[in-house]
């Protein structure tokens, strides 16, 4: 293991940065189909459970037990937050925007939890090999270009500008560099707990995809759509992963 807590900072503050990119389409266009916010929340989710699968398998080549032990605790966390938050899958970012104050605490409680799955997803994937780290990292700034858009796709309708809605975007993954750091320095110092942080990551990483994207995606998008944009999002990691590790 070689990286240190700066770079894992760093790579965190990338993937959250990359949020705002998902903006910029709107520079040039002024609307967008919903469908294809369905289509881009369906790649998003293909994208995560190709870095969800690379964590397992990580995982499992050091200690297959304690990486299922991960898998299960780390998905029964996310999923017990979000009923203690009472998660209405329809909450959105977009909606902050005159949204009462007890509303706007639960919209940004519940990106923080998804984007909290996320960073630990980084942090602990730096705790592995450097491949890995590279992998899950692109796959996660990759896959937040599309929620960037997707809440752009909200915001800009409402008049919001194109660049506050970038803000808005890379606001709300501002949790990831805060969670990979803690969560890096964990697996770093426990070096033995590393199996049961790579299961743990996915685990949350796959409660999101599911329960957030994948049932946002099929509310704007045709199901065969979705289907295929799904396979399109993990083809696209694979194929990301054989090229990162050879
Ligand atoms: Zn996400």
């Amino acid at each position: 293991m070689t990286a240190s807590v700066g770079i894992v900072f760093l790579a965190a503050l990338v993937t959250a940065i990359a949020t705002g990119l998902g903006a910029l389409p709107f520079l040039f266009i002024k609307q967008m189909s919903r469908r294809w916010l369905g289509v881009s929340n369906g790649i998003a989710a293909g994208l995560m459970l190709g870095a969800s699968h690379a964590l397992i398998a990580e995982g499992s080549a050091i200690h297959a037990s304690w990486t299922v032990a991960g898998l299960v605790i780390g998905a029964l966390l996310v999923a017990v937050s979000s009923c203690l938050l009472q998660v209405r899958s329809d909450l959105h970012v977009g909606e902050l925007r005159g949204a009462g104050a007890s509303k706007a605490a639960l919209i940004v409680a519940v990106m923080t939890l998804h984007s909290m799955a996320e960073g630990i997803g980084v942090g602990v994937s730096f705790g592995g090999d450097e491949k890995l780290a590279t992998f899950v990292t692109g796959a996660i700034a990759i896959h937040n270009i599309a929620e960037g858009l997707a809440i752009s796709l909200v915001l800009i309708p409402q008049g919001v500008r194109v660049w506050k809605s970038a803000a808005w975007s890379i606001f709300s993954s501002m949790p990831q560099p805060l969670f990979a750091v803690p969560a890096f320095m964990f697996v770093a110092a426990f070096e033995p707990v590393l199996p049961f942080g790579l299961g743990f990551a996915a685990g949350a990483m796959i409660w999101v995809a599911v329960g957030e994207l994948l049932s946002d995606a099929f509310k704007d998008a045709p199901h065969s759509n979705v289907a295929t944009s799904v396979v399109l999002g993990l083809v696209a990691m694979m194929t990301f992963q054989i090229l990162v590790k050879s």
